[in-house]
């Protein structure tokens, strides 16, 4: 066993190589290069981790910290899962195919324990954004730029209703001021208080728990009077759950990340995550094998004790599995009648997410030029329709139709805060919004004959709005449909982003199923982690620190000592 002092010093020189392999990044073209092999063939291991999303990752890390030896075996040619930067253009611009701005990271008690930062995952600073963090452009011309100040933001609302101005300064101080219900999220399931417990200790608890029990239409119509303003913040809360959700109130106060800390951009791309932890787990020669698609669970006499992925490796464990894998591969992977019929029964039942995305990705020569009250600058921005128009999407989306116009999208010209990504200059340009993966007129197929038009649209809307997006100036595209999303990693089903949906259905206590949220799974030694767990979807490393708590309290080890933000709170 390698002694604890030299392999700090080792772990300390890796750290350093990484602050200069940022730098080689700027020139370098031949990323994602996060995966130390792909050629191991089986092995023996404490924990094997089925899946190298950052969830399945982040698990590791704490795992190999905890002194386990540690392997991810991951299906791609590429650990990330939905956090990898790309090359989707086929050009040496990066661009996200999946996520872009992992706001749940910058707070995660996963990024500050992990110490991310030291192993190269870097926030861009709100300076870069040059003062504007977006501009929601109405279709009818009409603008509500977002200002870094959050008083000059109150200023713009004020052009509409100084009511609402105040709401919006008040709100977002009380909202944070209001219970920490983060920390349900920031929990296993059985192992804190309840939402309703954590909001009853709190003297604002009563508000907190209407609005996180409210919809999101109805919260805002309640806090807000003006039709532009509604509109522009109904617009803020669309992403993971439809705003006409139960559950979904909270949106509400959706805005106020940005507001805060602008695009998350990581430095380098959302890549960096993956590249970061892979690097980390090498410091503790935990290896991230790819292109091992896991298709048998090994279990003897009633314990998980290893896995077969389809090249016909074995991979043993000696103390368990962890699987990061969508839930629903569960059935599949674990021997015939090892899996209660309740847990498979409504298993059955889970429900992709409702809202897919799709994007475009540009490689332009000029930033587009929003017109911000005559002043033509660079920047990002939404176009939004009126609240009743964005209903009204939503409720297409729900049957499967793709509205054919006045759909709102963001334009993100991430590479304006982050240049690292363009290293031959230009910038990298993303148009994305949400659509149905299935569609009511011809299926999910359907997507391959439509999206280039569905694009074209986007772009010819874009224009009417922006400077600088014509084709002389867009040098490279790429589209990307809520089909192609499934394409892309398998655990994608339906177009899911986040799992499968986070509804009330399928939300804490309730993920994957009633009775097993607390990610040890029926199978002794088998263990679930990923967006499919609690608290769900989204890039913020939870479902991975809170899978490595189970299992480091099943092992009897001092949670406090590795997850150092419980000892401090
Ligand atoms: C288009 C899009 C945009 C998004 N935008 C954002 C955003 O801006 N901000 C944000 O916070 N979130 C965003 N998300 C959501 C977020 O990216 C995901 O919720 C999150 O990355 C899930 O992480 P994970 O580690 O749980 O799973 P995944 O990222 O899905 O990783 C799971 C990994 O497991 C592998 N795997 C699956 N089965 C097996 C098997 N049997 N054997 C071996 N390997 C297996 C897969 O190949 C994959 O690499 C977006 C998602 C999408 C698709």
């Amino acid at each position: 066993m390698t002694d604890e002092k030299s392999a700090k010093t080792r772990r300390d020189f890796l750290k350093l190589a990484t602050v200069a392999g940022s730098v080689a990044l700027v020139t370098a073209i031949t990323r994602p290069l996060y995966a130390q092999a792909s050629a191991a063939t089986g092995g023996t291991f404490d924990y094997i981790i089925a899946g190298g999303g950052h969830n399945g990752l982040v698990c590791a890390a704490y795992l190999a910290k905890a002194g386990f030896e540690v392997a991810v075996l991951e299906a791609k040619d590429i650990a990330g899962g939905n956090t990898t930067s790309e090359h989707m253009t086929g050009t040496s611009m990066l661009h996200e195919p999946c996520c872009n701005t992992p706001g749940g990271l910058y707070n995660s008690p996963a990024y500050h324990e992990l110490e991310l930062s030291e192993w190269g995952v870097n926030f861009a600073d709100l300076s870069t954004l040059n003062g504007m963090v977006r501009l929601s452009q109405f279709f009818d011309g009409e603008i509500l730029p977002m200002w870094v100040d959050p008083k000059q933001t109150a200023e713009e609302i004020a052009r509409f209703s100084r009511r609402d101005a105040q709401t919006y300064l008040r709100l977002m101080d009380e909202l944070q001021s209001g219970p920490d219900t983060g920390r349900y999220r920031e929990t296993p399931i059985g192992y804190g208080p309840s939402l309703s417990e954590i909001c009853a200790e709190h003297p604002k608890g009563a508000t907190r728990m209407r609005l996180m029990r409210q919809r999101c239409v109805d919260s805002v119509k309640d806090y807000y009077e003006n039709d532009y303003v509604r509109a522009w913040v109904l617009d803020y809360a669309k992403g993971r759950q439809p705003v006409d959700d139960v559950g979904t109130g909270m949106g509400v106060g959706g805005m106020y990340g940005r507001q805060r800390r602008g695009n998350t951009t990581i430095i380098g791309g959302t890549g960096a995550i993956p590249e970061g932890l892979t690097r980390l787990l090498a410091s503790y020669d935990a290896p991230v094998l790819t292109k091992k698609y896991v298709v048998e669970l090994l279990v003897e006499r009633g314990r998980t004790t290893g896995v077969v992925t389809a090249d016909g490796d074995v991979y043993r464990a000696r103390r368990g599995v962890v699987s990061s894998a969508h839930v629903q591969q569960l059935e599949t992977m674990a021997p015939a009648g090892s899996l209660p019929d309740t847990f498979t029964d409504n298993l059955r039942y889970w429900k992709p997410d409702i809202l897919s995305m799709y994007s475009i990705m540009l490689d332009v020569k000029e930033p587009p030029l929003f017109n911000v009250h005559g002043d033509w600058r660079p920047g990002c921005g939404n176009t939004i329709n009126t609240f009743e128009s964005q209903l009204r999407t939503l409720a297409d989306c729900r049957l499967g139709v793709v509205t054919p116009e006045g759909v709102g999208s963001k334009l993100i010209v991430q590479s304006l805060e982050d240049p690292t990504r363009c290293p031959d200059g230009g910038h990298a340009v993303r148009i994305l919004t949400h659509y149905p993966y299935e569609l009511a007129d011809g299926g999910a197929v359907k997507w391959d004959e439509i999206k280039h038009d569905v694009a074209k649209k986007h772009i010819e809307e874009w224009r009417q709005y922006v400077k600088n997006l014509d084709d002389d100036n867009i040098t490279a595209m790429y589209v990307q449909s809520p089909l192609d999303i499934e394409g892309r990693n398998i655990n994608n089903v339906g177009g899911s982003c986040h799992g499968g949906s986070n509804d009330w259905a399928q939300y804490g206590e309730m993920r994957p199923v009633f009775g097993w949220a607390s990610h040890r799974m029926p199978i002794k030694g088998l263990y679930l982690t990923g967006a499919g767990s609690h608290p769900g979807g989204s890039v913020n490393g939870l479902a991975g620190r809170n899978a490595a708590w189970v299992i480091l309290d099943d092992e009897g080890k001092s949670i406090h000592r590795y997850l150092t933000r419980l000892a401090s709170a």
